[in-house]
This record gives C-alpha cells, sequence and structure tokens, in this order.
C-alpha cells in the first residue's frame, strides 16, 4: 500500500488537495484502495468552464507552430516520466505494464504528431467563378474542447484528443472515468510541469473535471463547450449524443465495438493464429478493438479452433495473473460487473454452442475483491443474436462460413462498426473484403487491436462515426470558415452573373 501510494505520490504531489471524498478508487489488481478523491461540484464545473473559455480568448490568438512547442515540451516531460505513468495506468486499470508502456508510448507519438500538425493546418485555396476576387478556406480554433474517457484506455485516448486540441487552439477540460482518475491527475500534473516557465501558455488550458457521467453531463449540457469528445459504451453515447446535438454542439463519439476476423482457406495460420490470440486475449479483452468474433473457413475450422483451445489452455494454467509481473499476459478484469458480464454472455450462447474452452474465475480465494479470469473461446454452429452485444471481457467466438459473401453479411450484421480483419493470401479476398468491410478499420493479415496514431481512429453505426487522432481527424478540432476577398476597384461582381443594379 505504501509502495502504491508512493507511486501516486510522485506522479501527483498535490494528491492530498483532490480529497478526502466519498469517489473511491481501487485496483483491479488486488481491490486495495489507492485514494479517496473529492467529486467536482457543480460550481466547481462551471467555474471551471468558465476559466477554459478565458483561455481560449487568450490561446486561439497564439500562433499554432508556437502551441505546437508546447505539445512537443508535454512530449519530452512523457518521456522522461514514461515508465512511472505505465505503472500507474497499470495499477489503476489492470493492464498488463507491457500495454500500460504502449500506452505511454502513444501519448508520445500523439504528440510529435501533433507537433508537426502544428505547421501543416492547411486551408485551401479556391477559384473564384468572379474576377478580382480570391476564395480560401480557413481553419479556425473552435472552443474549449470537452473530453469523456473510458477506463480502459485511461490516458492514450486523452492524449490523442488534447494534444490535437492545444495545436488547433483549443483548451481543454477532461472528465476521466470514475475508475481511472489517478491516471488523469497524474497527466494534469505532468501537463503543467511542460506548461510552467512557457509564457506564451494562458493557464487553465488543461483541467479535470473529478466525477461520474453526473459530472460528465453538466459538460455535455454546457453550451461554452462546442465539442463534445466522449469515449465509451454505446450506452453513453445514446445519451451524449443527442444531448449535445440538441444544443447544435459538436461531438466525437468512440464507442463499443463487436469485431471480427475472416480467415480464409488461403490464409498464413502462422500470421492469423498470434493475431487472433492478441486481439482476443490482450488486455484482458477489454479494448474496444478486441477480436470478438473469428469467422473461420468451414474447411479449417477444426484446426483453427484447435489451435486456439490448446493456446488457451496454456494462457488459462500460467498467463492470466498479476498485470506488474513479468511474465503474465492477461490481467484482472476492471470490476465485478465486468465478470458478471462475462458470466451472463457465456450463459447466454451455452445451450447453442458446440464447444466452449475457458471461462471462470480464477484467484478468488486469493484476491475476493478482484476479477481474474479464464479466457473463454466459444465455438458456434453460426453466428446468433446474442453476439450482437459487445461484452467487455475476453470472451471470443469462433464461427465457420462457406462462402466469403456469407462471411462479410455475417461480418457486417452486428450494430457496431469499429474494427474488422480479414486473413488471407489471396488479394482479390483481400481487396473485396476492404470495399465491404463496413467497419472504420480493415486490416489485411493483422488483427483488429493495435492502431497506430497515423491513421484516422474510429468506426460506423453504434460505434459513433467519430474519427481521432491521425490524418485529417484535427478537422474535428476546428472550424472552418469560406472567405471571398474582392480586390478589385469597380463594383464586385455577384455571383451566379446575378444582376441587380440600382
Ligand atoms: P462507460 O460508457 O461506462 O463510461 C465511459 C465514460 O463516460 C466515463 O467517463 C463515464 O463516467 C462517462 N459517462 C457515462 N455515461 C455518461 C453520461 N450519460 N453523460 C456523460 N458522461 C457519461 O464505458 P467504460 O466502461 O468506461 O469503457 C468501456 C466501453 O468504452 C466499451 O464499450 C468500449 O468499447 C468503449 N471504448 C471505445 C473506444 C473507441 O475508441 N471506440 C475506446 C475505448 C473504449
Amino acid at each position: 500500500m505504501t509502495t502504491q501510494r508512493d507511486a501516486i505520490v510522485r506522479l501527483i504531489p498535490n494528491l492530498d488537495a483532490f480529497g478526502p471524498g466519498d469517489l473511491v478508487v481501487t485496483s483491479p489488481i488486488d481491490g486495495t484502495e489507492l485514494a479517496r478523491l473529492k467529486p467536482s461540484t457543480s460550481e466547481e464545473i462551471d467555474a471551471a468552464i468558465a476559466r477554459s473559455v478565458e483561455a481560449f480568448h487568450a490561446w486561439r490568438d497564439v500562433p499554432a507552430p508556437l502551441r505546437g512547442e508546447l505539445v512537443r515540451r508535454f512530449g519530452e516531460v512523457l518521456r522522461s516520466h514514461k515508465e512511472e505513468l505505465a505503472v500507474l495506468v497499470t495499477l489503476e486499470c489492470g493492464k498488463i505494464l507491457e500495454e500500460g508502456r504502449g500506452e505511454v508510448q502513444e501519448m508520445i507519438d500523439i504528440c510529435d504528431f501533433a507537433v508537426g500538425l502544428s505547421r501543416q493546418l492547411y486551408g485551401l485555396t479556391i477559384a473564384s467563378e468572379r474576377p478580382e476576387h480570391t476564395m480560401q478556406e480557413n481553419w479556425l480554433p473552435l472552443g474549449p474542447v470537452g473530453i469523456i474517457s473510458a477506463f480502459n484506455f485511461p490516458v492514450a485516448v486523452w492524449a490523442w484528443n488534447a494534444t490535437l486540441a492545444w495545436v488547433c487552439g483549443n483548451p481543454c477540460l477532461w472528465k476521466p472515468s470514475e475508475k481511472t482518475p489517478l491516471t488523469a491527475l497524474a497527466c494534469q500534473a505532468l501537463f503543467e510541469k511542460a506548461a510552467a516557465g512557457f509564457d506564451d501558455a494562458p493557464s487553465h488550458l488543461s483541467q479535470v473535471i473529478l466525477g461520474y457521467a453526473e459530472q460528465g453531463n453538466q459538460m455535455v449540457e454546457d453550451r461554452r463547450v462546442p465539442l463534445i469528445s466522449a469515449t465509451g459504451s454505446t450506452r453513453m453515447g445514446r445519451t451524449v449524443g443527442p444531448k449535445v446535438a440538441a444544443r447544435f454542439g459538436r461531438t466525437l463519439l468512440e464507442l463499443g465495438g463487436n469485431n471480427a476476423i475472416i480467415v480464409t482457406p488461403s490464409a498464413d495460420l502462422s500470421i492469423a493464429i498470434p493475431s487472433i490470440l492478441f486481439g482476443s486475449v490482450g488486455t484482458a479483452g477489454q479494448r474496444c478493438t478486441s477480436t470478438r468474433r473469428v469467422i473461420v473457413h468451414r474447411s479449417l475450422i477444426d484446426k483453427v479452433f484447435d489451435t486456439l483451445a490448446s493456446a488457451y489452455g496454456q494462457i488459462g494454467s500460467d498467463k492470466v495473473g498479476n498485470p506488474l509481473d513479468a511474465g503474465t499476459l492477461v490481467g484482472p478484469l476492471i470490476d465485478e460487473a465486468a465478470f458478471e458480464g462475462m458470466e451472463r454472455a457465456l450463459e447466454r450462447v451455452r445451450g447453442v454452442a458446440d464447444a466452449i474452452v475457458g471461462g471462470g474465475r480464477v484467484f478468488a480465494d486469493r484476491f475476493p475483491h478482484a476479477f481474474y479470469v479464464h479466457p473463454a473461446l466459444v465455438r458456434l454452429p453460426h453466428q446468433v443474436e446474442a453476439i450482437h452485444e459487445e461484452t467487455f471481457a475476453p470472451l471470443t467466438y469462433v464461427i465457420p462460413y462457406d462462402t466469403l459473401d456469407e462471411a462479410l453479411a455475417m461480418h457486417n450484421e452486428v450494430p457496431q462498426g469499429l474494427s474488422s480483419a480479414i486473413m488471407t493470401t489471396d488479394v482479390r479476398e483481400a481487396e473485396a473484403f476492404k470495399r465491404h468491410s463496413d467497419c472504420g478499420i480493415a486490416n489485411v493479415n493483422i488483427g483488429t487491436s493495435g492502431a497506430e496514431i497515423g491513421g484516422a481512429f474510429g468506426g460506423e453505426k453504434e460505434t459513433g462515426g467519430g474519427r481521432e487522432s491521425g490524418s485529417d481527424s484535427w478537422k474535428a478540432y476546428m472550424r472552418r470558415q469560406t472567405s471571398t476577398t474582392y480586390y478589385g476597384r469597380s463594383r464586385p461582381a455577384l455571383a451566379q452573373g446575378i444582376r441587380f443594379d440600382l
């Protein structure tokens, strides 16, 4: 406990200022209490939003490359605290330390991306139909960006949003998951370290709002926050999306997935099997991009299922455990509700399944307040409606198909549309898959999980339609303005040749 507290206080020296309160933070590793924090009050949130508006008025006028310099400094601070922050990520959300490090690396990568972007917020020059006119498209800062984040990527998702928002000229308000507020306070402290002495940065470019849905909702309903970027379940998006739309605000929604890998007869199984394993059991199945369904050609299904089943046996016997230990591949579920969700999902398919491997709680005696499970693999004769829902746990279904059209139809049948993959060495199949997968991500010979920051990240349908991180996702954080200038000396012509003579 003392060691844990030391690790926390090293990153959040002013921890005591945020408590004591009734937001109890526990570690999913063993259920120990890490902190008791005070949820932000309505008055505090109101004041934070007002400060954010004030910061916006100063920050929007700072040249974008200078804004990028602040993000460069933040990236440097992250580099020098990478290990400590990775350990805190593991302590608070339970992912294995290697993945905690990967998450902090992703923050560093997006800082680099944003720094480059700060010199490339390009608009267009458009040919005008009128003589002596110029037409431009300008991208301008938007205003305070409200970020709501999920427990499973407690720091990277914020960094994807915040670094882009900052270089685009916007301050950020962050309501992290109630399950992972300490990593948020740590990031805030690291950002303040980077901003100290950077005279062009107004204060309050970054603020954390602590609490639950209620505290997030206050930001959602406030007109002073023009963009709400919300990451979490589809259930959350269903509430947040319409509320922001009702006030004509903008949303960037990154919601649940139900991701599948199609394995065709030409697949190289030495590539396919490790991808399926990482996608299914990595992060204990708690990634939005985790592999939930494996749709396998009937000619290969016995071989694929048996190979996976034997790997699951090995993982279940010695690779589940404390995520801080080097040999562990699968850490705990976030909480009891997640475990119950997995049990319910298994129960729903028990009657139809051809075979079930794994499943069930482990270490219950040693850790009565932590929820470790054997990853589960379920062989089904066909896709059933019960698996249209996302179960946020290491639970993967293996389903046979006969024709690629049938596989694609099954693939697209679920309401979510985040990540997808095909394992094939046939270029025709690969191209057909890319054209017909209805997901925001469609990989070939790469699993569904583990995206790079350079590409736009997000999905369609119930995944929410938002795009974050690379490519031109930055446009979500700016407002677009079309500007026409007349530089002649006589009366300017009207568009469409309209005459309006007095
Ligand atoms: P969750 O929906 O329970 O909570 C996410 C966040 O939303 C939390 O901060 C929570 O306090 C807040 N929230 C919930 N209801 C709200 C409301 N009505 N108003 C305002 N804020 C509200 O999700 P979770 O359990 O933390 O995370 C797991 C889910 O997130 C999974 O469905 C997963 O697929 C999804 N996820 C998606 C992505 C993506 O990029 N698409 C990334 C990570 C996680």
